[in-house]
């Protein structure tokens, strides 16, 4: 199956189970203050869950964009490096409000992956909430008998309250959740180690696919769980593992809903993917982020100094520093990859294709300064390197700080020219540099960065997290 035949078939058989399809609320959230972008397919149910509209459709079914860029699900750093956490993705769901519940959730999940999608079932595995006794939760014994119709007992696993309970905050609905996950080991791999000890542990090839959440309780301010009158069923799938899953790929970046532009960006490389590792996360950071920054621009948020903005203004940036670095990318590159995004999305999501000479255009903008950036940058360290031996950390992160330099690129631009960075002295000025700016109310950090204390601590956390992180994760590859 296509990936285009795979999310039609998705909502088909949820509309022909007599649920609403509705289309993908923005990715970009502008009336919620806890919330900056779209990153669950139960956002734009949230009033309906806490009671506060009334429900127009009981069953609905959609496709819905999200970003897990910033705050609680922030998955950015492993983009890339993994195979199958993206900035953008797309989550697959089905809801029911006040009426259908985890019967009819489990079986059809089920039919769905074996039946339709024909998964193999001895690679599935699925889990329930083990219950809490410090909490007073109790083990979802429900949804056990339920899966037990199905599969069989051993391939049901027991999971903990951060996998296998949902809460949407201190207080409000809540529930246990199951989730469903495949292993993609080849048979040998699977005969010596069982996937069973493989559910949640990281295991690349041994992914979660779709969380069945079970609305059922109302916390209170005191912390006490009240059943709730109406129960409701919140599920999400994330497409780009399914579809890999279907494929039969070890890597989301494998199928056809990535291959296209990982090929196009490997052509005008003059490279190939899959021959280097380097540049194949180089180039699996430029396809993701690419759909990231156009549907953002596309739903209304255009990269800046500040929130949201400053955050998609980030992971541009970042991928053109990795096109830069690994792929020789010194002009602009990264806008041409939205004329290609913009068609593979018609049809699903065509804000894209209608905004796309915007889009393009906006992502060529900033490419260009950013590049002027990083030029200025690269002259200042041709300079310095004429007149040092070694690169001290104060200067390390002088790059870092006011060209945007990560470390790796000033690591390996001192390595082509033979070089020792003081990694040490680089992470204390950081450290430095972190103390300064929780002191600060408002601090001007460089050319672009201008950020206060307060609302946008994520970001600072992201940029010196990933400043650090990226050496660790560079020595791994
Ligand atoms: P994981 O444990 O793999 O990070 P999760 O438990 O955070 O996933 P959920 O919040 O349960 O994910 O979201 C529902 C589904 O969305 C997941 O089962 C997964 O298939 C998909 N998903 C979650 N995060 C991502 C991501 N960053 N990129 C692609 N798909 C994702
Ligand atoms: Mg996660
Ligand atoms: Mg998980
Ligand atoms: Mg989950």
């Amino acid at each position: 199956m296509t990936s285009k035949e795979i999310r039609e078939a998705f909502l088909s058989f949820f509309r022909d189970r007599s649920h609403h399809v509705v289309p993908s609320a923005p990715v970009v959230v502008k009336n919620d203050p806890t919330l900056m972008f779209t990153n669950a397919g139960m956002n734009q149910f949230k009033e309906i869950f806490l009671g506060e509209v009334p429900v127009k459709y009981s069953r609905v079914t959609d496709t819905q964009r999200c970003l897990r860029v910033s705050g609680k699900h922030n998955d950015l750093e492993e983009v890339g490096i993994d195979t199958y956490h993206h900035t953008l993705f797309e989550m697959l769901g089905n809801w029911s409000f006040g009426d259908y519940f985890k019967k009819e959730a489990i079986a059809w999940s089920w039919e769905l992956l074996t039946e339709v999608y024909k998964l193999d079932k001895d690679r599935l595995y699925v889990t329930i909430f083990e219950g809490d006794e410090k909490e007073g939760l109790e083990r979802d014994l429900e949804a056990y008998d339920l899966w037990k119709n199905h599969v069989a007992e051993d391939r049901i696993l027991l999971g903990n309250k951060k996998d296998n309970f949902w809460e949407m905050g201190e207080t409000g609905p809540c529930g246990p959740c199951s989730e469903i996950h495949y292993d993609m080991r080849p048979d040998e791999q699977r005969d010596a180690v069982k996937g069973q000890d493989l559910v949640n542990a990281d295991d690349p090839q041994v992914i979660e696919i779709w969380n069945l959440v079970f609305i059922q309780f109302n916390r209170l301010k005191s912390g006490k769980l009240e059943p709730l009158p109406a129960k409701h069923v919140d599920t999400g799938m994330g497409f780009e593992r399914l579809v890999r899953s279907i494929q039969g790929k070890t890597s989301n970046y494998d199928t056809d809903v990535f291959q296209p532009i990982i090929q196009f960006i490997a052509e005008k490389a003059g490279t190939n993917y899959g021959v280097d590792e380097k540049k194949d996360i180089a180039m699996r950071v430029l396809s993701d982020h690419i759909r990231a920054v156009s549907f953002a621009i596309a739903d209304g948020q255009l990269p800046s100094n500040n929130k949201a903005g400053y955050v998609i203004r980030r992971i541009l940036r970042r991928a053109v520093r990795y096109a830069y670095t690994f792929l020789g990318f010194k002009t602009p590159f990264i806008n041409e990859l939205v004329p290609l995004l913009a068609k593979q999305f018609e049809g699903v999501f065509d804000e894209l294709i209608q905004q796309q000479g915007f889009v393009q255009k906006v992502v060529l903008e900033e490419e260009v300064s950013f590049l002027r950036t990083l030029t200025t940058g690269i002259q200042r360290f041709e300079n310095y390197i004429a007149e040092h031996k070694a690169i001290d950390g104060d200067f390390a992160f002088e790059l870092f700080d006011t060209y945007g330099f990560p470390v790796d690129l000033t690591g390996l631009l001192a390595r082509e020219k033979g070089l020792h960075v003081d990694m040490d002295g680089f992470q204390g000025a950081l450290q430095q540099q972190k103390e300064r700016s929780r002191a600060a109310t408002v601090i001007d950090t460089g050319d672009w960065v201008t950020v206060s204390d307060g609302d946008e601590t994520d970001f600072v956390g992201y940029d010196y997290l990933e400043a650090t992180t990226q050496i660790l994760k560079y020595r791994k590859v």
